[in-house]
């Protein structure tokens, strides 16, 4: 029996996870959909698609392969040429990276809006109030007086200054029929997700093949560098992103990576 081994299941703070555990991120990843479903800010059905997640990232290695890397590099540079970028946050996306949301705002100049597939008015406020915690200053969700075309009355609902004007918009973790119907409102649209074959990463300008936790950060990092490029290098970066070929590199990894 190892060290590992006597880990509980049901930590009470995430420090309490040894770092160099093997399922590491996983685990934190387990922790922090717990513990937004306690402070109802996640769906318990955001658990179910954690499993989905978790599973996805344990065939790719739970690492960022080279393919996302490009996607997250090309994600920096769309949001940094952006008129008006939005970064899309629900349950799942502010349980696992609340600051980190708010760092890739503050370095892309992005907007940060809550957009739920399961809204109510507790779930909203619980979640405004958790990205205020981790830093968050100007929250966007809570009116939501536009709707997105061609979506059922609920999810379509977002902020006419919001995503319903962004150019640029990321939607992590996003259902297949929103991430369709943003599409076809001729935005460019980042998706966050696991599955390859998930529709939403099908239907993206640039889909990021990796988990959020590791993702949303990497982008940040890319959007500092690139921060003083003239327009031409980000546009050249942009160009040379192949959705296609991350898409596929992704799908192979996951069938035939070695573990
Ligand atoms: P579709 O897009 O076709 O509607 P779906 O029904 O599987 O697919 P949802 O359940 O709405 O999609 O969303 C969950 C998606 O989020 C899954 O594809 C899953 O792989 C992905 N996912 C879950 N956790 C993470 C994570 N931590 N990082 C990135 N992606 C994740």
């Amino acid at each position: 029996m190892t060290d590992y081994d006597t880990v509980s299941a049901d930590v009470e703070h995430e420090e309490e996870i040894p770092e160099d555990h093997p399922r590491y991120q996983d685990l934190l990843t387990r922790h922090r959909i717990e513990k937004g479903v306690e402070k109802g800010i996640t769906h318990l059905q955001g658990m179910h698609a954690e499993g989905r997640g978790s599973a996805f990232d344990y065939l790719l290695g739970e690492a960022t392969i080279p393919s996302a890397d490009d996607a997250e590099r090309a994600a920096a540079a769309h949001l940094l040429l952006a008129d008006h970028p939005v970064l899309s946050i629900n349950g799942n996306v502010a349980a696992l990276v609340p600051s980190e949301m708010v760092a890739l705002a503050e370095a892309t100049g992005a907007d940060l809006e809550i957009n739920l597939f399961n809204r109510t008015p507790e779930r909203i406020e619980a979640i405004a109030d958790h990205l205020r915690e981790h830093g968050a200053e100007d929250v966007k969700g809570l009116e939501a007086n536009a709707r997105i075309p061609n979506l059922d009355h609920q999810r379509a609902k977002v902020d006419e200054d919001g995503i319903y004007d962004a150019d640029v918009v990321l939607v992590p973790l996003e259902d297949g029929d929103r991430a369709e119907a943003l599409n076809e409102m001729d935005k460019t649209e980042i998706v966050i997700d696991l599955n390859p074959l998930s529709r939403s990463p099908q239907v993206a300008d640039v889909p990021i093949v990796d988990n959020i936790i590791r993702a949303v950060p990497n982008m940040t990092e890319h959007a500092r560098v690139l921060a003083d490029e003239d327009e031409a290098v980000l546009r050249s970066i942009i160009n040379e992103f192949d959705r296609e070929a991350a898409l596929e590199q992704a799908e192979d990894r996951i069938r035939s990576g070695e573990l």
